[in-house]
């Protein structure tokens, strides 16, 4: 007799970042069909720089079959505070390893066939009947599924379409970045910086350095890129606005990606560091030759399953980057979300359920705290 055939339940991962990679891999080890729509028509391009690596980021790594002997980041062994002339202030041992955004994502890309991950796939709407959600794209084209996941990033269309009044809010500060490969800099700041987590912490500002994989993913010395982030209030309005103004004279809604940052702003900051921090860290501003700036904003859903629709990563929370929750709350959002329905895999509502009471507590927690943090670094008061 014929073994009758059971179709997997399908599930439609919108975003091909990071949480739509976390999600879709953990998905399909639950043993779900899944497919990615990404909106952007190329290879995602990493426009950022340097990430903590998180046990959480590592598990569902590992979860999904992708480890490997080739390292994910580079180990820095202790954390060290210096001064405006670069003398150390306090230093304590805590390895730590850093990765990068590529190097994550072109790991986690690994567990998905070609023909599952589509681009240039922008979502603008949905409907939901029952248990089947459709998608539509602006290219006309629809897809049915037994759920959406809406890893969408922080100007999400799934959240926007759900929950209109939520959007991020400005914290009051900016993070100015940018990386140096580790050839480029002097014998002196290699050795000041070289294995450390190095901060300097001034009042309302905080500039701190790591050495992440090269843009090869090459963790080998020489190889590395120093990875830096500068941490600087910025006035809601006339002076946020000047620094999201890019060189061709466009508004930007978040951030400046490399090479766009406008001649006045750049200048302007580049001569603030002249002044401003530890010679080590006035070294990597001055080699960096595209800086980026990115505001920084806060993010915390009240809802994130909506039937069979759901948000997880950025679309739901962003925590303050002090958190170095980011991706690794992404990665929690994806492990959990596979492990309910692995547990219920004949109750998808409950499954959601369960996995939606336990997300929302973790990332209202990681959320409060960053927010906490972050005001008390920067010195910003409410
Ligand atoms: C290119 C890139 C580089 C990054 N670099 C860094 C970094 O260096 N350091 C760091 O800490 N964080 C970085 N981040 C952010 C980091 O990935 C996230 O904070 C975290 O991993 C959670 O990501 P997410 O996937 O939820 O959201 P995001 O990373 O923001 O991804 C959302 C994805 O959804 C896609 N998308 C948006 N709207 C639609 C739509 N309507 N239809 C289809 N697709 C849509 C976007 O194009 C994007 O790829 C980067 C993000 C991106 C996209």
């Amino acid at each position: 007799m014929m073994k009758e055939q059971v179709q997997k339940p399908r599930a439609l991962v919108i975003g091909g970042s990071l949480g739509g990679l976390f999600a879709a891999n953990s998905l399909m080890q639950a043993g779900w069909a899944v497919d990615i729509f990404e909106r952007s028509p190329s290879t995602l391009d990493s426009r950022g720089g340097g990430i903590v690596l998180q046990p959480q980021v590592v598990a569902a790594i590992n979860h999904a079959g992708l480890d490997s002997t080739d390292p994910l980041g580079v180990l820095s062994r202790e954390r060290v505070y210096l001064d405006r002339d670069g003398a150390v202030l306090q230093s304590a041992v805590q390895p730590q390893t850093q990765t990068s955004w590529n190097t994550l994502y072109r790991r986690l890309v690994r567990g998905i066939p070609d023909a599952r991950y589509h681009k240039g796939k922008r979502l603008v709407s949905y409907t939901q009947t029952g248990a089947t959600v459709v998608a539509k794209f602006a290219d006309g084209t629809t897809e049915k599924g037994d759920l959406l996941v809406g890893a969408d990033g922080g100007d999400s269309t799934v959240r926007g379409l759900l929950m209109p009044e939520m959007a991020p809010t400005y914290s009051g500060y900016v993070v100015w970045r940018g990386l140096v490969p580790e050839a480029d800099v002097s014998p002196e700041t290699a050795r000041a910086l070289s294995g450390k987590f190095v901060f300097q912490h001034d009042p309302a500002s905080l500039m701190l350095q790591y050495l992440v994989p090269g843009e090869d993913g090459s963790a080998r010395p020489g190889q590395r890129r120093f990875n830096w982030l500068w941490y600087l209030r910025a006035e809601k309005g006339t002076e946020l606005d000047a620094i999201l103004t890019d060189r061709d004279g466009n508004a930007r809604r978040r951030s400046i990606p490399p090479g766009m940052l406008a001649e006045e702003q750049e200048q302007r900051f580049r001569c603030f560091a002249e002044h401003r921090v530890n010679p080590a860290f006035r070294e990597l501003v001055q080699k960096t030759r595209e800086i980026f700036v990115q505001s920084i904003v806060d993010l915390a859903v009240p809802q994130m399953v909506f039937g069979r629709v759901i948000l997880l990563g950025d679309a739901a929370f962003i925590p303050r980057p002090h958190t170095a929750g980011s991706t690794a709350k992404a990665a929690e959002n994806a492990l959990a979300l596979g492990a309910a329905l692995t547990a219920r895999p004949d109750d998808i509502d409950a499954a959601l359920s369960r996995w939606e009471r336990d997300q929302l507590i973790s990332g209202r927690l990681m959320s409060d705290w960053g927010v906490r943090m972050g005001n008390r670094l920067m010195g910003i008061t409410t």
